[in-house]
């Protein structure tokens, strides 16, 4: 039985005797309902060790005394895996993992040991597992950068801005602290971009901001200043080329 609870501070219901005795009988009924499920739609012989211990693997349809889990290398004999119902009883690892030779390994299994139960069907002692499952922030550069950049598309109000958002170098440094470097020819120098030092006072983190000149990816970044569609955009910028294209030499 597994608890899921976001603390071990023993106030968890699962630790009252009243409240586990409910749980682990409500848990046996359903294992019993589902194991009577199961046998009428399996073969007999998948829930029924004969006298040798031999069980029919429920999907496969082959019979064995030995099986092996694909998933922890667990060699399992017939009888425990139909009382598992062709799940592995060391990880839980469903029938598809299960096989009756150990085809992955070069000796066939010879050298894989017999599977560690985890926990044993005699024995009810309920075997709990505290499990946090919180989402954890990992704020790491990658997506510290990710925020930036989009708090810059945000102060982006056209496309020669976008291009600049998308094209800014943005660098974490290890004492968290953010250099943003945004592209002269497609951000105005006097533009400060509001929303990214917002979100990087959210973060918590301070900000560089500089100035870059690099090729830009096409010609006439005023014309990104005249839309903020990138469909219009476009547009205007493959007539402008064009319009080049079609001059004689020499002359712009
Ligand atoms: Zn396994």
């Amino acid at each position: 039985m597994r608890s899921i609870a976001v603390e071990n501070d023993g106030n968890c219901p699962v630790f009252h005797p009243e409240f586990l005795e409910k749980a682990l009988s409500l848990a046996r009924d359903r294992v019993d309902r589902v194991r009577g499920k199961i046998s009428t739609d399996w073969p007999r012989r998948s829930t029924k060790p004969d006298h040798e211990g031999v069980v029919r693997h429920p999907l496969w349809c082959d019979d064995s005394a030995v099986w092996f889990c694909l998933h922890c290398d667990g060699k399992i004999t017939g009888a425990q895996i139909a009382q598992n119902l062709w799940h592995c009883p060391g990880c839980g690892a469903p029938p598809l993992d299960i096989f009756n030779t150990a085809f992955w390994c070069e000796d066939d299994g010879k050298s894989l040991s017999p599977v560690k139960m985890d926990g044993t069907k005699d024995n009810d002692k309920p075997d709990f597992r505290v499990v946090d499952d919180r989402p954890k922030l990992d704020l790491n550069a990658e997506k510290i950068t990710l925020l930036i950049r989009s708090a810059l598309l945000d102060d982006a109000t056209n496309i020669s801005e976008k291009l600049g958002a998308l094209h800014a170098e943005i660098t974490v440094d290890d004492d968290n602290g953010v250099w943003v470097s945004l592209e002269e020819n497609l951000w105005p120098h006097d533009k400060e971009p509001v929303q990214a030092l917002v979100v990087a006072a959210q973060l918590g983190l301070g900000v560089e901001l500089e100035k870059m000149w690099s090729s830009i990816p096409f010609h006439w970044p005023g014309l990104g200043e005249l839309t903020a569609s990138t469909s219009e955009y476009t547009q205007m910028m493959l007539e402008a080329y064009a319009k080049y294209d079609s001059l004689p030499n020499g002359k712009t």
